[in-house]
């Protein structure tokens, strides 16, 4: 007789139904199926789990004595690096959808869990799992909105899929961590990249309709190493605004509460993370956390230009400045913000102080935020090395 999995007799929420996080839900899909089962142990937000994650995924705690694993994780390598050919309408140079294409092609993997738009909107998230390179492309460019990975879930397990790809940010690998031992796979590999600052289809509509001098056109943005915002528009025009113009009191409320209390920037469970901001200016940055990550890396290793990483300046001033500022909702105006803009870039931090820089911000912000709206969270729900990290940093009550 065979039995069934308990998670299998679970229903699924519907659509509209409040998430057991509640107000923290980051949508990352689990919800959406009858994995569900494992909410409360699973969920990032429930049950922030990092640590013990971190030991399965890659068999040894991070060592918090060693200043890079601090800040960003376990790693046995880091690199800079961009595609010789990049590929056209990628977030970046196309690392993460030609790794995936690779490991699809050479049948290391059956499918890719992966995240394209909807036919109406090019923003609207629509989670799949592409079975051919062409899925895997259409998939190409970040969808800036909280999207449900992992609503696929059920269908692998349906579809009697050994051999699996999952691409994701940091809350939805949490819970597929948490999960992975229940989906019936002989392996599963991770590509993460990093995350930060997410926010509904309808918070991104009033981000772009604040920042942006024409948010219909709009193709793709990205906060880059620059301090500025760079958005691309349909035309193949680049717009940028300063990171210090951005219209703080309009735009406190826009990033979703999930992501104001997220302490996993640097997507601690996966195997391979490529993000951008540990590298200099037009390349990416590639963290190696295990030996599944090096082994995907080689895979596309003759496709890339890489350096070493470089680290430059000292961004410690800069993010106790920048606690009180976010605080009040200070917004300059812009010929301030254009010319603070200029004078960081040539003397502010660079390459991993750069990434550093971006990780006390907002574990600074998030801190005070959990503090302030869920006190009750605040010793479990914050992860040790993110602990660490803000005591650097006077914090206002
Ligand atoms: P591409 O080849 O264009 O592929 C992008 C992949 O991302 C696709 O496979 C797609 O499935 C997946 N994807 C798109 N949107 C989502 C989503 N909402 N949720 C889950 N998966 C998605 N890097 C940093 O270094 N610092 C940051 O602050 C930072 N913030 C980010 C914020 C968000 C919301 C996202 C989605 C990514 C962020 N990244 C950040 C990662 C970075 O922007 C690039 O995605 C990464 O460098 C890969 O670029 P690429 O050209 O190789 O990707
Ligand atoms: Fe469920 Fe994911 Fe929301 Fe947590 S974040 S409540 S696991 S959908």
């Amino acid at each position: 007789m065979t039995s069934v999995s308990p998670h299998k007799k679970a229903k699924a929420l519907k659509p509209t139904s409040r998430r057991p996080a509640k107000e923290l839900c980051s949508e990352c899909g689990l919800c959406d199926t009858y994995y569900i089962h494992y909410v409360k142990e699973a969920c990032a937000f429930i049950n922030q789990q990092i640590g013990d994650l971190e030991t399965q995924a890659h068999n040894r705690p991070r060592n918090l004595d060693n200043p890079d694993e601090l800040y960003f994780g376990v790693h046995q390598d880091m690199m800079a690096a961009r595609k010789q050919q990049p590929i056209e309408g990628a977030q970046w140079t196309g690392i993460v959808s030609s790794l995936a294409i690779e490991m699809l092609n050479r049948g290391i993997v059956e499918g890719v869990v992966c995240v394209q738009n909807t036919k109406e909107d090019r923003f609207q998230p629509m989670p799949i799992i592409a079975r051919t390179p062409e899925e895997i492309l259409a998939a190409r460019v970040n969808k800036p909105t909280l999207s449900p990975n992992l609503s696929v879930l059920e269908e692998i397990e349906k579809s009697g899929m050994k051999r699996l790809l999952v691409i994701g940010v940091g809350c939805q690998i949490q819970a597929l961590r948490a999960v992975e031992k229940q989906l019936g796979l002989e392996k599963l590999y991770v590509l993460g990249t990093p995350c930060v600052d997410n926010v509904t289809r309808a918070g991104l509509q009033k981000f772009l309709e604040t920042t942006s001098r024409s948010p219909e056109t709009v193709v793709h943005y990205e906060f880059m190493q620059d301090f500025r915002v760079h958005f691309k528009h349909e035309d193949g025009s680049t717009e940028t605004v300063p990171f210090f113009g951005l219209k703080t009191n309009k735009l406190k409320d826009v990033f979703a509460p999930s992501c104001m209390s997220c302490f996993d920037y640097v997507n601690s469970l996966a195997d391979l993370v490529v993000g951008y901001m540990g590298a200099p200016f037009g390349w990416q940055w590639i963290v190696v956390r295990n030996d599944t990550g090096k082994e995907m890396l080689d895979l596309v290793k003759d496709q890339l230009d890489t350096q070493p990483v470089m680290s430059q300046g000292n961004r410690k001033e800069a993010v106790q400045q920048s606690i009180p500022a976010y605080d009040k909702a200070v917004t300059l105006p812009m010929w301030a913000a254009k010319l603070m803009g200029v004078v960081i870039e040539r003397i502010g931090p660079k390459g991993l102080e750069y990434a550093r820089f971006s990780i006390d911000s907002h574990f600074t912000r998030n801190y005070l935020y959990v503090k302030r709206n869920h006190p009750e969270k605040l010793e479990a729900h914050v992860p040790e090395y993110a602990k660490r990290i803000v005591e650097q940093y006077k914090l206002p009550e």
